[in-house]
């Protein structure tokens, strides 16, 4: 036996690893879930709901499960459970304006993750180049690279408040002329997310516009991530740059049940496009995940029933979350203001991004750390404070991180309880801080 582990030794000695995984190892969720589960009391750090989702929607599943058609435990459509495909494209055939294909229009995916995957395996080649809009939700990097593209990220800037006021997430901006310098015959496509995650920001018409002629005159593809679309606060509307001219033909628009229903567990997502782009997406699929289980996207499926029936009206989930949550981001926007943890009013999702400048003290910086001081910062706070939030360098490119080192984001699709709970910590923490 001595002898046989020695020669599998030898054999093992060469990488294991297919080059397409350098560099993108590591992963600032498996990081910060694993320190929020150790430390926190309260835990405002990965994006999820800690309410349970709407009783209609838990009951369609329920009932999917103890009916009699026995085909529901078992494999369903591989592009999408039929009764799924055809209410989303219903549902997204009357947002849109214009007439869907279940069949050729919408594909169910392994939530909205799935669907990013899907779409960069589909459409980037070696060398292509794939424009990111920073902050970004952090996969797309990694995706563009494993797919063997070139990211290039170009930043949303900061501009100052009026004075007095609080800043909000629409006072972070594209500037179109750098926007337009990262234009050119290498782009493939542009990875754009409204409402975004982590700052929350909803791109105006005027900003949909900039990117949407971009990609018309260079022929570039929108993947355009839109998990976020029923979570927009103010009266603000949410635009699909889909319905924007010469965008429907280049644009994938991503969904996510688990966003819409409050049911990230769930993981039901969607791909609604063209079919020129949705049928490579279905290659990509096909000899990937395949299924996706029948009967969450049945009970999905059940839910957008009722939301189609309820449209626009009062008692739609779509209009109770959006105002719920906006009640839940006042909450926190009030109580980080009151301890002087600057937040960004965010118009949209259910993230909030806050500046921590004013507790640097607590926390002092390490001049030459390889580790952004916001990242370190968000470590101290969970370990002492027991409270968990995300650096917002972990939404930014290797290059970047250093420039937007003071931000930390906060989600609040929380019961009252935990935002209070957090409010109560930053209360007692800023006592401390002030007296001697
Ligand atoms: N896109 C964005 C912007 C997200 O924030 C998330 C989830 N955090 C996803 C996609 C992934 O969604 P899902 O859970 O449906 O896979």
């Amino acid at each position: 036996t001595h002898f046989l582990s020695l020669s599998l030794q030898v054999k093992m000695s060469r990488p294991v690893q297919a080059r397409r995984l350098e560099g993108i190892d590591k992963n600032i969720w498996v990081e910060f879930v694993k320190l929020a589960a150790t430390y926190s009391t309260v835990n405002l750090g990965q994006g999820f709901p800690d309410f349970s989702p709407p009783d209609f929607l838990k009951e369609a599943f329920v009932r999917a499960l103890s009916r009699e058609n026995h085909m529901l435990h078992q494999y369903t459509r591989a592009f999408g459970h039929p009764p799924l495909v055809k209410i989303l494209a219903q549902f997204f055939g009357k947002l849109l304006g214009q007439d869907l294909d279940p069949m050729a229009n919408v594909m169910v995916t392994v939530g909205a993750y799935q669907a990013l995957f899907c779409c960069f395996q589909a459409f980037v080649d070696e060398g292509d180049e794939v424009i990111i809009i920073e902050p970004f939700f952090d996969c797309y990097e990694p995706m563009v690279k494993m797919a063997g593209g070139m990211p290039v990220f170009v930043p949303l800037r900061p501009k100052a408040p009026e004075d007095g006021k609080l800043m909000s997430s629409a006072d972070w901006q594209l500037d179109p002329a750098e926007l337009a310098s990262k234009f050119s015959e290498r782009t493939k496509a542009i990875v754009l997310n409204s409402p975004n995650n982590p700052l929350g920001k909803v791109f105006s018409r005027g900003e949909l516009k900039l990117i949407a002629d971009l990609c018309v005159k260079h022929d570039v593809l929108c993947i355009s991530d839109e998990v976020y679309e029923w979570l927009v606060y103010d009266g603000k509307e949410h635009i699909r740059i889909a319905s924007l001219q010469g965008m429907w033909d280049r644009t994938v628009i991503i969904g996510s049940a688990g966003k819409t229903f409050s049911a990230t567990g769930w993981k039901v997502g969607w791909a609604v496009g063209p079919n020129r782009l949705l049928q490579h997406l279905r290659t990509v699929h096909q000899n990937s995940v395949y299924h996706c289980a029948t009967v969450a996207q049945e009970a999905v499926a059940q839910g957008f029933r009722r939301e189609l029936e309820l449209y626009g009206k009062p008692d739609s989930y779509f209009i109770q979350l959006p105002k719920a949550l906006q009640q839940k981001r006042d909450w926190l926007v009030q109580s980080l203001d009151a301890v002087g943890m600057k937040p960004i009013v965010p118009e949209g999702t259910y993230f909030l991004v806050a500046d921590i400048s004013e507790f640097k003290s607590d926390v002092p910086d390490v001049p030459d750390s390889d580790e952004p001081y916001d990242s370190r910062f968000a470590k101290w706070m969970v370990k002492n404070k027991g409270l968990a939030a995300i650096p917002l360098s972990a939404f930014y490119c290797a290059a970047h991180k250093n420039n937007y080192n003071h931000f930390i984001r906060f989600c609040f699709a929380k019961e009252e309880a935990t935002l209070k709970a957090a409010n109560d910590i930053l209360q007692k923490w800023k006592r401390e801080k002030t007296s001697p």
